[in-house]
């Protein structure tokens, strides 16, 4: 099948975040969607690998925060491709904890909402929590929430391996064939082993002042992927 179809499934991005025995976690997800009204209920689908997973599971509550349009690739590489066993996400982050004890990221994000976990469904890779809402509000009502179209269209991001969203770079390739570029003295292509972004010197980093045409080999030294943030020293040559 062709595998972009997926894309035209439309969602947002958010934080989803929980904490057990003062161990706070949170991890980016598209799939946070409201399931009923009355009472209102969120669901959040989490890959079982993840910390978070086993974080929302143990506390029985998590909280989803909406990122808004001009969030900070730092923010989205802390979250979205790091994970919590490695660094504190919440370390250098805005958050607050609720009564409940469940953190809440507000750093560029536009609303919050906590909840209480009351049914968790496995669903293979993954498993979907599905929580009753405990509260809510606006942290920035008038920024604008970012959404998944936007996020890889606008901002070139990529889905993390672990996203029930992940498409394999090779796959894409197959279904969305690129425009023929001019060739550059060094047109090798380059790989964040971190998140898959591509670097291609024929399109530059023009959002980081690097012209079309530079070579990866080229690039400042504090230069670092525009998708989640990760060094030169992450990249290796890609020849897909
Ligand atoms: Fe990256």
């Amino acid at each position: 099948m062709n595998l972009t179809t997926f894309y035209t499934l439309s969602y947002g991005l958010y934080i989803i975040s929980a904490q057990i025995k003062k161990k706070k976690n949170g991890y980016v997800a598209n799939t946070a969607f409201q399931v009923t009204a009355e009472p209102s209920q969120l669901a959040v689908s989490c890959n079982k690998d993840n910390l978070s997973a086993k974080v929302i599971a143990e506390s029985g509550f998590f909280s989803v925060s909406v990122l808004n349009q001009d969030a900070s690739k730092e923010i989205i590489g802390r979250f979205g491709y790091k994970s919590g066993n490695d660094i504190d996400k919440f370390e250098n982050t805005q958050h607050f904890e609720t009564p409940e004890g469940i953190p809440v990221v507000t750093e560029d994000c536009v609303a919050w909402f906590s909840c209480k976990v009351v049914k968790t469904v496995d669903v293979g890779t993954h498993l979907l929590f599905i929580g009753e809402v405990l509260d809510g509000n606006f942290i920035d009502e008038k920024k604008i929430p970012l959404t998944y179209d936007y996020y890889r269209k606008a901002r070139h991001g990529k889905s993390p391996k672990n996203a029930p969203t992940y498409i394999k770079p090779s796959d894409e390739k197959v279904s969305e064939p690129r425009e023929q570029k001019p060739e550059t003295t060094s047109g090798q292509k380059w790989i964040c082993l971190v998140c898959d972004h591509i670097y291609d010197p024929a399109e530059g980093d023009p959002e980081a002042g690097v012209a079309p045409g530079t070579p990866f080999e080229a690039l400042p030294d504090n230069w670092v992927c525009p998708v989640c943030g990760a060094e030169k020293a992450d990249f290796e040559p890609y020849n897909g």
